[in-house]
């Protein structure tokens, strides 16, 4: 399509000047999300104010066949914002209020664009919190945690965005304005908020969002363990569990990860240590001493070597530190790495990440793993040379045999980060093609046009038939861009933690 003046005219007359952004230097912010993958410039970044704004926008797009690809905070790894065909970017940066707290109901109605910590933030005076925490929450923003079913590090013990999404007000490709799900629990539809949460931006744009609120817990302990071998400290976990405590965080950083946010932050962690996990229970005050000590037994028995349990609010947020601290720890150190975030049973951890270390090795390639341990969501972070091409393919073709393999152990391509342009050739791995064909016409009922967010999440439409048809290195390779980038950290390594 050519944009001609008078066409982005009748855009700016929708949007207001300041709404529509033209120029190649706002363009460029906007033609990739953190996994730098592939890079899509897009023709125009929209910047809509309010839900009719949306409609309205949506309405032009689908009335002149433009592509249209939603846009939170663009802190996804899986590519799902970068605008694949170009078009419309429809960023809900300015879409960032809070509409209306119910204290009493427990529920809030907020703006996609609203940043997930700025809605706790703005609960803690009413004792409410927000539950799903990804590790990105400084950042990222409801609607783009909604559209990818966000996780972190709570979500454990409290669910994914899923489980706190009561409804939605979602724009469809034409312009039509629904309403999903509602204030109340359960509502009678066929669950259409639950299946636009998570289709990351494929189904509707989410313009307003109903979540769900819950008390601060009365009382958190935060414990630090280190163990020598990081199998032992994946045990610890399972057997935590196995005892019937469900913690409200289970988080493991592995040698390589400790080494270099030691090297940066000088916590002191231990250098030697194979594995520290870090362990969170809350609820009512009188039933932690007890959990506490149930818990530090257990991984006594897996011989952890030391115990630290955290005597203040000041200990605990330097016990997180670390933890949240390990995404820029690899920026800095790394000119380039690859994140996955695959699921396997929790039972078979230790046996993954053997797994893991040993691909990378045999590949040239290095390693290291910061997971949501409880959950058995992986983030192996494969690290190669940027400026090396033949190390860049090596290490998306690492990635795609880890993917394999928690598939192969009853897991999952990914617990948090969604499927997005990055993870499409795996799909056909894991589904059946029946199960395909129902997610394809799943998405051309809610859009027939298929120009939201396109190419996104499915291995349908044009590439269907040549994926199914080649073995999986192939079909890695045929939707692995020219230029492969992942995710290339910052000059500081500064940057939101994971
Ligand atoms: C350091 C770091 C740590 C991370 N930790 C976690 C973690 O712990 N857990 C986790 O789940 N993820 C994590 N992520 C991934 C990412 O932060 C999440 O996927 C997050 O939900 C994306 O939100 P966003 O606002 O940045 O959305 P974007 O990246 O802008 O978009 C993500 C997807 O949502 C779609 N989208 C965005 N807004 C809308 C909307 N209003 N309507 C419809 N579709 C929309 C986009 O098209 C895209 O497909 C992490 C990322 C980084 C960089």
């Amino acid at each position: 399509m050519e944009w001609t003046p008078a066409l982005l005219d009748e855009l700016r007359a929708l949007l207001g000047d300041d709404g529509v952004l033209t120029s190649e230097a706002a363009r460029f912010t906007y033609e990739a999300d953190a996994l730098a993958l592939e890079r899509h410039m897009p023709d125009v970044v929209a910047l809509p104010r309010s839900t009719d704004e949306v409609a309205a926008l949506m309405a032009w797009a689908h009335a002149h066949d433009v592509p249209l690809t939603p846009r939170g905070a663009g802190t996804g790894l899986a590519g799902g914002s970068t605008p694949e065909r170009g078009g419309i970017v429809l960023s809900m940066n300015r879409m960032d209020q809070v509409l209306r707290v119910d204290a009493e109901r427990m529920f809030a109605w907020v703006q996609p664009g609203l940043v997930n910590l700025w809605l706790s933030n703005r609960l803690a005076p009413l004792g409410l919190t927000y539950a799903p925490d990804p590790a990105s929450q400084q950042v990222s923003t409801i609607g783009g945690n909604v559209a990818t079913n966000a996780g972190g590090p709570h979500c454990l013990k409290y669910g994914v965005t899923f489980n706190h999404t009561l409804g939605m007000v979602a724009v469809l490709h034409d312009g039509t304005v629904v309403t999903l799900g509602g204030e109340a629990p359960d509502a009678p539809d066929h669950d259409l908020a639950a299946i636009v949460t998570g289709s990351e931006g494929t189904l509707a744009v989410v313009a307003e969002i109903c979540v769900r609120l819950l008390p601060v817990p009365e009382a958190v302990k935060t414990m630090l363990f280190d163990f020598l071998e990081v199998e032992d400290a994946c045990r610890a976990v399972s057997a935590v569990i196995a005892q019937g405590i469900v913690p409200a965080a289970m988080e493991i950083m592995d040698r390589h990860t400790v080494g270099l946010v030691e090297a940066w932050l000088h916590l002191g962690l231990p250098l030697d240590a194979g594995a520290v996990l870090l362990i969170e229970v809350d609820g009512p005050a009188v039933s932690l001493e007890r959990q506490v000590e149930r818990i530090v037994g257990i991984a006594n028995a897996h011989h952890s070597r030391s115990t630290r349990v955290a005597k203040d609010a000041a200990e605990r947020a330097a016990f997180w530190r670390g933890r949240k601290s390990s995404f820029g720890a690899y920026g800095r150190a790394a000119s380039g790495f690859y994140i996955m975030d695959g699921v396997v049973p929790r039972t078979r951890l230790a046996e993954a990440l053997s797994t893991i270390y040993r691909l990378a090795r045999e590949n040239g390639l290095g390693a290291g793993n910061v997971f949501h341990a409880g959950d058995g969501n992986l983030h192996p972070h494969v690290l190669f040379d940027a400026d090396d091409e033949h190390q860049q393919r090596a290490a998306l073709e690492v990635s795609h045999e880890i993917l394999r393999m928690c598939i192969r152990m009853g897991g999952t391509i990914s617990g948090e980060h969604g499927v997005g342009i990055e993870k499409v050739p795996m799909m056909s791995e894991l589904y059946a093609p029946a199960d395909l064909a129902l997610m394809e016409r799943l998405r051309a009922a809610f859009d027939p046009s298929g120009l939201l967010n396109a190419d996104k999440i499915l291995p349908g439409g044009a590439g269907c038939g040549e994926a199914h048809a080649r073995g999986p290195g192939d079909q890695a390779a045929a939707h692995a861009p020219a230029q492969l980038g992942g995710m290339r950290p910052t000059a500081d390594g500064e940057g939101p933690w994971m």
